[in-house]
């Protein structure tokens, strides 16, 4: 190392910094001192970076440049404790034990269930007529799902979780349609100035019929369902 950091002429300076600050805290119940950072809310980021000239065998950022930054386990040197299991949970809003998913998963739901009850409803029997698949929100996942198979659906769900709530929701289908203008001008960037206006009206309009035709032909392949929150089935 020391013989790379001669020939790249990079040297080596300590800089040392003694602080003697004292902190006040105001801590929740369920908050902590983080102990990355043992509450200073700083920690020694490395800033790694290699020279063209200076890689190191299996090492091409051998060199540092060493400064204080935020510590990135903690806000302001305070960790919160999940109310269940009582890990810390670093920088995230929910830790990942079940019943921290599962107090997640639900308050989600309500939430769901507040924009469901805004919804206009449909019966089931008028969503078989009208949609190929309907939007299924349940307290464990979100799914697309065709009429016929929804009974075999929730069931299967429910085999796991008897108390699983669901939430239907009409849904909205779109598939691939291209701009022949659009296509063009983002092409045209090395082009001369007037060559947009240049090209007639007649050979848009046949680029944008091969491209319909196109579009309408792989159809199948880029129909893409979306939820419609506006319309919700009452099963
Ligand atoms: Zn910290
Ligand atoms: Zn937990």
């Amino acid at each position: 190392m020391q013989e790379i950091m001669d020939k790249t002429g990079v040297r080596k300076e300590r800089v040392q910094f003694t602080f003697q600050v004292d902190l006040e805290k105001d801590l929740l119940e369920n908050e902590v001192i983080c102990p990355e950072c043992k509450g200073s809310g700083m920690t020694v980021t490395q800033f790694n970076f290699g020279l063209r000239n200076a890689e190191v065998l299996g090492q091409p950022f051998p060199f540092k440049k060493q400064s204080l930054s935020f510590c990135q386990h903690c806000c302001n040197g305070v960790q919160r404790k999940c109310e269940f299991c009582g890990n810390l949970m670093a920088r995230d809003l929910y830790c990942s034990c079940a019943e921290s998913q599962r107090e997640y998963r639900n308050k989600a739901y309500k939430e769901e269930k507040a924009r469901w009850e805004e919804a206009k409803k449909i019966t089931f029997e008028q969503a078989v007529k009208d949609y190929e698949y309907l939007y299924i929100y349940t307290s464990k996942e979100e799914n697309f799902v065709t009429p016929d198979e929804l009974e075999e659906y929730l069931a299967e769900l429910k085999k796991d979780d008897p108390e699983l709530k669901v939430l239907i929701y009409a849904t909205k289908s779109t598939y691939l349609v291209m701009n022949a203008k659009d296509t063009v001008e983002s092409h045209a960037d090395d082009l001369h100035e007037e060559a947009m206006e240049l090209i007639s009206d007649e050979k848009y309009e046949e680029l944008q019929g091969f491209m319909d035709k196109w579009c309408e032909e792989v159809k199948d392949e880029t129909l893409s369902y979306y939820p419609d929150y506006s319309i919700g089935v009452v099963i």
